[in-house]
């Protein structure tokens, strides 16, 4: 705890001789953390591998290549981004100039979860650094490999005074929650977002919330349903299903649902092989508890394809579940595994209705041939961000900022909007000295009709 409290003081006086502030040295730093990625990217894979199986081909896409794109994109705008931005004059100031500064917040915590460990942690670091900030990690215990990895990274590369890790659960979460800081930045479920935001309450600290939820997958009658199945079975059991934005469960028009049962389990079929079990391309399920939660799951419904499960390993076969009512356990909390429930509707409107009844989404695909029928979805429904005729691939799009909404979160990043979350828009007006309308001073006599 004290030196928790030590460090964010340090922190506090490294950040108040406004050396984060200088372009330079953000950028001289960001380089570092690019070099420092590089240096220890087998490392990391290694780890994530160890941790959960994590195939080598998704760490790379989903984490170290990812955070790769996100720091030279970064690194190419950040001149841009520091600029203050002139807006357009109000008459009543003339003459006067107005600008928008992006002020870093100070002191930063930035809280990851275990199933994208890097992705998660460094992404919102690099929006961090960018906007001059100070920042202390607190990496997902649960991904302990990874999470030893990134702290040594971090105190390789960089002064604990600028950028800190500090490993640990929820006992040392605890204790950081207790230090003041200017910005809290939490990845994480929507329960442990409620804890945390009731903590920021205490200092009025903003917080940034990326949470969960149950993301619909939307399927039509007119969809291309060979091209839905492959989408939906990528986007579903990539890390085995333990994505923030996978296809939660799928709800498809009455008259498509066999069809595409079927085309989803040959496509199961195409990408792991007869067995997935053998397969190198299918991740395990990250803890004994989450496996066993898992596990509990399958007892409801009808198992259409998958089912198979192994303790020893950690491993849960992708599953289709048909049969399940809306009142089960499993279509009560956020699945984050490769169990995918299919449920069913008869038109549009109702199927609206049933994703309405829930929690506003992470994320909402769907799919269907009808420009008409994606504009009625997309007006009616109320989500984070999504795809229409994809899964998964809008967080690939710098320029689409990622977040949730209400119940599944505060606020969003990527791209230009991970400098954005962690700046605050000091809006300032610069008002000329050469004339002074004594209009606005008192006393005001009989101006009103002036007016
Ligand atoms: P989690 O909420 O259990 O843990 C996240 C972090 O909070 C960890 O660092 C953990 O140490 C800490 N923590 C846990 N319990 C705490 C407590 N009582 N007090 C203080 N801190 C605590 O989440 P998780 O299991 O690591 O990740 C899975 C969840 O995260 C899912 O709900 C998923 O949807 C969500 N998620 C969201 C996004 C997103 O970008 N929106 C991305 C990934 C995961």
């Amino acid at each position: 705890m004290l030196r928790i409290q030590q460090l964010v003081q340090k922190q506090r006086t490294f950040f108040a001789t406004g050396k984060t502030k200088e372009l330079d040295f953000r950028k001289e730093q960001l380089l570092q953390l690019q070099q420092a990625i590089r240096k220890h990217e087998q490392e990391l894979i290694d780890a994530m591998y160890a941790d959960f199986r994590k195939p080598e081909f998704e760490s790379f896409i989903s984490e170290i290549g990812f955070v790769e794109l996100e720091l030279k994109l970064t690194l190419k705008n950040i001149e841009n981004w520091v600029k203050p931005k002139p807006v357009k004059e109000a008459l009543l100031n003339f003459p006067s100039r107005s600008y928008v500064y992006s002020s870093p917040y100070g002191i930063n915590l930035i809280i990851g979860p275990w199933n994208y460990p890097i992705n998660l942690l460094i992404t919102p670091l690099l929006g961090a650094m960018a906007a001059g900030n100070c920042i202390i990690l607190k990496p997902s215990e649960i991904a302990a490999n990874t999470s030893a990895v990134i702290a040594k990274m971090i105190r390789e590369t960089f002064d604990e005074e600028y950028v800190a890790a500090v490993e640990g659960g929820v006992e040392t979460t605890q204790h950081l929650l207790a230090q003041r800081f200017d910005h809290i930045f939490f990845t994480g479920s929507t329960r442990v977002g409620q804890i945390i935001m009731k903590s920021a309450a205490e200092h009025l600290t903003p917080v940034t919330l990326e949470l969960g939820g149950k993301s619909p997958a939307i399927v039509a009658e007119d969809a291309d349903l060979e091209l839905a199945a492959r989408r939906i079975t990528w986007g579903k059991f990539l890390n085995a299903g333990q994505t923030c934005v996978a296809p939660d469960y799928l709800l498809v028009h009455e008259q498509v649902k066999e069809e595409l049962v079927q085309l989803i389990t040959q496509c199961i079929t195409d990408f792991y092989g007869d067995d997935p079990d053998k397969s190198p391309d299918f991740a395990r399920i990250i803890n004994d508890s989450h496996y066993e939660r898992l596990s509990g799951l399958l007892r409801q419904g009808t198992i259409r394809t998958g089912g198979q499960t192994d303790a020893k390993q950690r491993y849960i076969a992708p599953t289709l579940l048909d049969q399940v009512d809306w009142e089960h356990p499993v279509m009560q909390e956020e699945i984050f595994g490769p169990i995918l429930p299919v449920l069913s509707y008869s038109n549009l409107a109702e199927a609206i209705e049933l994703v309405n009844r829930g929690e506003n989404p992470l994320a909402l695909y769907f799919f269907s041939s009808s420009r008409k029928k994606q504009q009625t979805v997309l007006r009616c429904t109320q989500f984070g961000g999504g795809c229409i005729n994809d899964t998964v691939s809008h967080l690939v799009n710098p320029n689409l900022p990622f977040g949730g909404v209400g119940g599944s979160g505060v606020g969003s990043y990527h791209g230009k909007s991970s400098f954005n979350v962690f700046s605050h828009q000091k809006s300032v007006l610069h008002r000329g000295t050469w004339l002074d309308l004594p209009l606005r001073y008192p006393p005001y006599q009989n101006r009103l009709p002036l007016l």
